[in-house]
């Protein structure tokens, strides 16, 4: 009897003793994630915490169409729900999926975004879609006016014109790329990144990144290299599909960040988005 309780008690001892259980996936940071709340939410709120948690995501930029998701999930981290998760939110400036098209025209799109800044959590503007001279406009150049003022970050789905477009807009914009570019040349993301010191690339749905083996190709070893503080990675989840296959998209970074040197790995993983949104 006495042998046994003390076998209880050392193995009590151990247990408590013990590492939560391991986990060496190397932490992802999701600097691309939508929680749609329009036409309706793919998971419930305590599900889609549990798929970040299950995918070692320890945090995510965080946006909904409308922002009502962005609202739940900060209400769960204000709740103490979301753990140790970062919750980073931004900006939508849309109400619906059509909104996509017409928002760089439209001044309750402004007045929408002016509304939402008064929950005083937001730290940027964005998901936004502009593709080449639909970023010169008056309502974009307000909304890039109104980022730069308020210290938020710009979060733009846009091909290297309009980014251009942005930071002429105002040269203090602090930018988002998102998918840097979709099959941009790797040459010419270089040389938007030499130019604007402060344009990240978000890399979802950015083509050339591997080979057909799975393979890094050179001439993106050769950029993470180069900028090793200017890549952010995201899973994009804009339909269910992409909520579906989270798992697999968080395996296929963690495929090629694992061919990376550690040091630049754990930057585009999580470090450089904790760098980026340190809370002030
Ligand atoms: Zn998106």
């Amino acid at each position: 009897m006495l042998v046994r309780t003390l076998t209880a008690a050392a193995l009590l001892a151990a247990l408590v003793a013990a590492p939560a259980r391991s986990d060496d996936r190397i932490e992802i940071f999701d600097a691309h994630m939508h929680y749609n709340w329009e036409p309706k939410p793919y998971y419930q709120p305590d599900e889609v915490l549990e798929v970040f948690r299950k995918n070692r995501v320890t945090g995510v930029l965080a946006t909904s169409r409308p922002n009502t998701g962005t609202h739940v999930l900060m209400d769960d981290k204000a709740k103490g729900k979301a753990g140790d998760l970062q919750v980073v939110p931004f900006i939508r400036p849309y109400r619906v999926r059509a909104d996509i098209g017409s928002w760089f025209n439209d001044p309750v799109i402004f007045d929408l975004v002016q509304e939402e800044f008064k929950r005083g959590y937001y730290r940027g503007v964005g998901e936004f879609h502009l593709t080449g001279k639909a970023a010169d406009t008056e309502m974009v150049k307000k909304t890039v006016d109104f980022a730069v003022a308020n210290n938020l970050y710009l979060h733009a789905h846009a091909d290297d014109e309009a980014v251009e477009i942005l930071m002429r807009h105002n040269p203090r914009a602090q930018i988002i790329w998102a998918h840097t570019g979709f099959s941009l040349a790797p040459d010419r993301v270089a040389a938007m990144l030499a130019k604007y010191p402060k344009l990240w690339g978000e890399l979802s749905y950015r083509s050339g990144i591997v080979d057909g083996s799975g393979k890094l190709t050179p001439q993106w070893r050769v950029l993470f290299e180069r900028y090793p503080d200017r890549f952010l990675l995201g899973s994009d989840t804009w339909v269910p599909e992409r909520w579906a296959s989270y798992g697999d998209i968080m395996d296929g970074y963690r495929a090629w960040l694992a061919q990376l040197p550690p040091a630049v790995a754990k930057q585009i993983a999580h470090g450089n988005a904790r760098a980026l949104f340190a809370e002030k």
